[in-house]
């Protein structure tokens, strides 16, 4: 049993169902949220006799191992995690003056074969637990003393193929007995699982939604992602209006920008025609360099047309600043390696 994989509600039925009162499940859970231990030894207001049985059953307090850490010039930090099965997973510490964030995974690889990522390169190898995806961000306070405030799930895998372990995660997250990081500061980014976004707009936890977009007419999105065959763009933009009108929040969409790709005037026109009149925010992202890859990133004019075309349609649109790029950790580079 892996404790940072159940909610505060789970630990406590776990330690009844052990013979436990239920206020050692409240101490248990400060212990491993608030003073963030990764020892029984630690839990000093804990009865030795009890620490000893949890420890005996093999009870796991699920903190992770940092393999390797590479810092860029700006304070970001690309942290590679090991997991017990031998498997890595990376995570992206990005300190901002008010805003601390995390960039998490969701997968070991991923099977959505997006072919401007570094970890679509690997395929998918398997899903991360609930306490896999916790410890990310949990570990990362430790071990940067930062008080983590926002978290993005865009590092490697694809969040909404891994569903019910991203929401279990969300709710550990979110409790305020623990981390208590608000849902309105997690955003989940999807390559488009239609299904995922639909169950996403009836979930109580109101996270942000993030959608890789990328090409703006099916035939480029196709060969970018090839997703799109499964859920084209008009039921992918059917579902984020749906979305949109259910929980009234606004959705950004990502688009990298690929020089001589999706970065023609055409593809500008096909992006208008398709976000006209949306509450939404269009992020666009400088394409980072990927091994193996033939793909170079646009121009800077380029880039700034873009966005100016965009703003000038009344659709919002910054250009992402670039954090992360010198240590292979900025979107789409997490390839579970720890460097390039
Ligand atoms: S961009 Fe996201 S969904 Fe696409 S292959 Fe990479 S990790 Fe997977």
């Amino acid at each position: 049993m892996n404790l940072k994989s159940l909610s505060s509600e789970e630990l406590a039925d776990y330690l009844t169902a052990l013979g436990l009162p239920k206020y050692r499940s409240n101490q248990i859970f400060a212990w491993i949220y608030r003073r963030k231990v990764c020892s029984w030894e630690a839990m000093t207001d804990l009865p030795l006799e009890l620490r000893r049985f949890l420890e005996d059953k093999g009870v796991s307090l699920g903190c992770l191992p940092v393999v390797s850490q590479v810092r860029d010039a700006g304070g970001a930090v690309k942290y590679l995690f090991g997991l017990d099965d031998g498997e890595t997973v990376e995570a992206v510490y990005l300190p901002e003056a008010n805003r601390k964030t995390v960039c998490f995974s969701t997968q070991v690889g991923c099977g959505m074969g997006c072919l401007f990522c570094a970890t679509g390169q690997r395929g998918m190898v398997r899903n991360l637990t609930p306490a896999e995806i916790v410890e990310q961000p949990l570990r990362i306070s430790v071990l940067t003393g930062a008080r983590i405030n926002s978290l993005v799930a865009m590092g490697q895998g694809e969040p909404l193929a891994n569903y019910d372990s991203l929401l279990k995660a969300v709710e550990i997250i979110n409790d305020p007995r623990g981390m208590g990081i608000g849902a309105r500061h997690i955003t989940v980014s999807t390559c488009g699982i239609i299904p995922g976004i639909e169950r996403l707009a009836r979930e109580k936890y109101q996270v942000n939604l993030a959608i890789s977009l990328h090409g703006a007419d099916d035939q480029l999105r196709d060969y970018l992602m090839p997703i799109n065959r499964k859920y084209p763009l008009e039921p992918l933009l059917e579902a984020c209006r749906d979305y949109i009108s259910r929980t009234n929040r606004r959705i950004t969409f990502e688009y990298t920008m690929i020089d001589g790709i999706n970065d023609r005037p055409s593809d500008l026109a096909n992006l208008i025609k398709l976000l006209s009149g949306m509450l939404c925010h269009v992020n666009l992202i400088p394409f980072n360099p990927v091994p193996n890859s033939e793909f170079r990133r646009s121009g800077k004019e380029r880039i700034q047309k873009f966005a100016a075309g965009l703003n000038r349609a009344h659709i919002k649109t910054t250009v992402r600043k670039e954090r992360g790029g010198t240590l292979a950790a900025a979107c789409g580079q997490l390839q579970g390696k720890g460097s390039l």
